[in-house]
Order: structure tokens, then sequence, then C-alpha cells
């Protein structure tokens, strides 16, 4: 079986991460490229799970001897994909997904225009925000700034939407696996013939529905939460001043979902 290179991208706290470690462990023969990079880990996060961490000085010598095939600087610290990720999956025969930021995605294309893009999208702002702060909280500490930071670029990121060829909406949490697994086997019957079975058909259906042409209804609403839908000029994201109850209301839908980096 040959292995296909899926690439995710999303806004930072949409729920990658989540939703990548949802499909590992539904879907075998799906390998997660461990970037490197210079940031400091979080929480629980290990070095060599998560992510290899590395510093400036040695991320750049590595980049120097060509060990990456992308690389980008986001929020301040370097990440980059080892080539040897993908010549693991290949000879493995596995499926291969790079969780990386849009620059990256952009630099695999080039090389690689047969990868299966797949940008994730939070559904409105707001969420957003209490995806990020939920985060923080379990991480130990609630750094605004940071969540702020991180909440200006995802609408810069969301832009790039369009380059991508499949559009998930992170919302609820179980549908946005089962999407993700239908685009995945779905990507295996076109390309390898695999077999999928009884669920053939839902799974094509499911994946369909999911491609980016195929996406406008459900990207509406996102677009315009985002203020990317405003024609007059309105580029700002504006947040009303909610109160702690509003926050909640995720907080407690999430209570029996597991942080990704607890695992
Ligand atoms: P990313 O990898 O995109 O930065 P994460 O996977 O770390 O994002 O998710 C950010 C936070 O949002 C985590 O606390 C995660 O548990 C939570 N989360 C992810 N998806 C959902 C969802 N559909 N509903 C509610 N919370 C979610
Ligand atoms: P975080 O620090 O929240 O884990 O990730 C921040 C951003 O860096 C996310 O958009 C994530 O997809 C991206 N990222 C993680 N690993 C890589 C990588 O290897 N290359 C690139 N280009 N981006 C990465």
């Amino acid at each position: 079986m040959a292995g296909i290179l899926f690439i995710i991208s999303a806004p930072s706290g949409s729920g990658k991460s989540t939703l990548v470690s949802e499909l590992r462990k539904q879907v075998s023969g799906v390998d997660f490229a461990v970037s490197w990079t210079t940031r400091a880990p979080r929480g629980s996060e290990e070095n060599g799970r998560e992510y290899n961490f590395t510093t400036r000085e040695e991320f750049q010598r590595m980049l120097a001897e060509g060990v990456f095939m992308e690389h980008a600087e986001v929020f301040g610290s370097f990440y980059g994909t080892a080539r040897q990720s993908l010549k693991d999956a290949l000879s493995a025969g596995h499926d291969l997904v790079l969780d990386i930021d849009v620059q990256g995605a952009a630099q695999v294309r080039a090389k690689m225009p047969e990868a299966v893009s797949i940008f994730v999208m939070p559904p409105n702002p707001r969420v957003l925000r209490t995806r990020l702060r939920n985060r923080s909280r379990a991480e130990g500490v609630v750094d605004e700034a940071e969540v702020f930071r991180r909440l200006g670029a995802a609408r810069k990121e969301i832009e790039n939407y369009r380059e991508y060829g499949y559009i998930l909406v992170n919302d609820i949490l179980d549908r946005a696996v089962a999407q993700l697994e239908a685009i995945v086997l779905a990507e295996r019957y076109y390309r390898n013939g695999e077999s999928i079975a009884y669920r053939s058909r839902r799974v094509l259906e499911v994946a369909a529905a999911c491609l980016q042409f195929n996406s406008q209804e459900r990207l509406g609403p996102v677009l315009e939460a985002f203020g990317l839908l405003d024609s007059n000029g309105q580029q700002q994201l504006i947040f009303e001043e909610d109160s702690d109850e509003e926050d909640s209301e995720e907080e407690d839908s999430d209570k029996d979902k597991k942080d990704p980096h607890d695992d």
C-alpha cells in the first residue's frame, strides 16, 4: 500500500491535536510526524511525543544540514518536519499526518502536490478563545497575552483556507472526528483501492461533503464570525466582554474530553 501524506492545519487551539489523536485511535496505519520545535514544552508535553524540543542553535544547524522537508517560524519559535518522518512512514507503508502551519503547508504542497490537505476551523472566535483558555488552564497557567496573540493570528490563518482540499469545522468533537476518519478512508479507497466495506457509501458521502468546494454552507457562518465576509472594512476581531459563565459553556461540555497533551 502506498502511504498517503495528509497535511492538517488550523489556527492554534482549534483542536487539530485532539482530532489527530482520536483519528489514530480509530484508524490503524496512520503515523504522526513528530515535529522539531524551539519552543518550550507546555503542560505535560514530553520530548519525542508531541514534539522533539531543541534549541535555536541546534535547529539552525539541522536546517543547514537539510534535515527538514519544511520549516517555519510561528509565534516566535521555529518548527520543522524532518524528511526522515516521511521516509519512515513510506517504508512502513503507512499514511503520515503532518500537523503544520499554513506556511509549512505551502512548502509541502509545492514539493508534493499529491498531498491531501485539510484545514480545521474553530466555529467562531469566542469558542476558540475558550478552548485556548481551557487548554492553558489544563496546563496550569492561563497566559492571557498568549491567548490573545494566538486569537489575533487565527483570522490571518483562516484566510488561507482556500488552499486546502478539505475543510472541517470542529464544533462537535465526535462529528469532526468522524469526518476526519471518513476523509482518510475515502482517500485510501480512491487512491489505493482499499476496501471500506459496508460503510463505504456513507463514508464517501461524509468525505465528499467536507471537500472545500462543498463546504460553502458550513463555512459561511465561520467566516462571518471571524469578520472575513465583511465588505465594509471591518477587519478587527471583536470580542464582547463575556462572563465566566459563557466561558464555562464549553468547559462543561469538555469535562469528559481528554486533553491530547495528557496522553
Ligand atoms: P490545536 O492542536 O489545534 O492547537 P488542541 O487539540 O490542543 O488544539 O485543542 C485545544 C483545546 O480545545 C483542548 O483543551 C481540547 O481538549 C479542546 N477541544 C478540541 N476540540 C474540541 C471540541 N470539538 N469541543 C470542545 N473542546 C475541544
Ligand atoms: P503549538 O505551539 O500550539 O503546538 O503549534 C503552533 C503552530 O505551529 C501550529 O499551527 C502548528 O500546526 C504549527 N506547527 C507544529 N509543528 C510544525 C512543523 O513541523 N512545521 C510547521 N511549519 N508548523 C508546525
